[in-house]
């Protein structure tokens, strides 16, 4: 295990990256290591050229992770109890997988997706991703302070596909859609709550969402890997010793995990038609993500008033009270170590160096 990481900083914003085990299929199509974690915070790659040469790339993040870190291991090297304990606090937190189809955002996430869609689903301790852990971590944290404060915890999960909203939570709500209130913010008006007061109520809203998800997009012909997923954990605390100096102000945080769309282009020959419409809305989401997450850098770093394009897609309207302003993001680019996929592990190393 890795021992420090550069996750102290104050950025609001931090980025790290995981580089997945090879898989069989890509060693047997001739593919070799070339993503090589070189420190806790630095990632190198060496990007094969013609007639046996090689250039190295180096890139950096606030946390490198290798093929070797563990799930659990993954949530103290990002910071995720720092960012759940701020939830608590009553700021917004968002934390994001953005990577190429196959190259474990949704392991990382939230485990192994067909393990978890079962109803007979009960935890996986190897396996669980960040969601499943961040729920154990925040009813604890609850429970230990169950004296002094009350808590109310609600939970949704969406689908963004298309720039169509769909509740995961209940699958007869289809095209949903994204409204603006003064006090609310972008909000999607019928999108199911479900209260949570217990660990087991939370994770069954997660095994309903994961299951929806794939069963949803078999009903709409539509691959889920080209969808964005949201779950959000609304958390209000509501400080209940009366001797307390903030006895009765309530603290709203929230959550939102976002497990985004595989950012791979599709081939040319593909995009026609309806699958034009698609690939561009894909794009279109999580290009205007990237120009949002990095106005965001530039004006933290530059303490310029640059203009956030939240509005420019459904995805970052319904993220903008959870980026920019107190709000703490979490980025985890994950990619492939192999030869066979290095074009898109640059491309995703180059779009999680402009956010952080
Ligand atoms: P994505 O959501 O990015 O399309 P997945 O998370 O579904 O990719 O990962 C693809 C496959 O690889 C899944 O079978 C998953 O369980 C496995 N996998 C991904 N990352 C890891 C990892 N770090 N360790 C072990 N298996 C992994
Ligand atoms: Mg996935």
């Amino acid at each position: 295990m890795q021992s420090t990481t550069n996750l102290s900083e104050a950025d609001n914003i931090k980025v790290a990256v995981r580089v997945r085990p090879m898989f069989a299929h890509e060693a047997d199509k001739g593919g070799t290591n070339v993503v090589h974690i070189s420190s806790p915070s630095t990632v190198k790659v060496v990007v094969p050229g013609p007639a046996g040469t090689s250039m190295q790339r180096d890139f950096a993040f606030h946390a490198c992770l290798g093929p070797d870190v563990g799930q659990g291991d993954v949530v103290h090297l990002c910071g995720v109890p720092q960012l759940l304990d701020a939830a608590l606090a009553g700021y917004n937190v968002t934390i994001f997988a953005y990577g190429q189809t196959g190259s474990g955002k949704t392991y990382t996430m939230s485990g192994k997706e067909d393990v978890i869609s079962d109803d007979a689903y009960a935890g996986d301790v190897t396996h669980d991703g960040i969601v499943t852990r961040a729920i154990t971590h925040l009813f604890s944290a609850m429970e230990a302070k169950r004296n002094d404060t009350k808590y109310v915890v609600m939970a949704s999960y969406l689908e963004i596909y298309n720039e169509g909203i769909y509740d995961l939570l209940n699958l007869k709500a289809k095209n949903l859609p994204v409204k603006w209130d003064a006090a609310l913010g972008f909000f999607v008006p019928g999108l199911k709550q479900v209260t949570c007061s217990k660990v087991e109520t939370m994770m069954e809203v997660i095994r309903t969402g994961m299951k929806h998800r794939h069963v949803g997009s078999h009903e709409l012909n539509i691959e889920s890997s080209r969808s964005h997923s949201i779950m959000t954990i609304f958390l209000h605390a509501t400080p209940s010793d009366p001797n307390a100096a903030d006895f009765g102000t309530p603290r709203i945080g929230k959550i939102s995990f976002v497990d985004l769309a595989g950012s791979e282009r599709l081939k040319d020959s593909k995009s026609e038609g309806a699958m034009l419409k698609e690939t561009t809305n894909i794009n279109k989401s999580l290009f205007v993500l990237g120009k949002v997450i990095s106005a965001l850098a530039e004006r933290d770093s530059a303490g310029t008033s640059a203009h956030i394009p939240y509005r420019d897609s459904k995805l970052t309207k319904l993220l903008m009270d959870s980026l920019g302003g107190n709000a703490l993001a979490l980025m985890i680019a994950c990619c492939s170590p192999a030869s066979t996929a290095v074009e898109e592990t640059l491309s995703t190393l180059s779009y999680a160096t402009r956010a952080k």
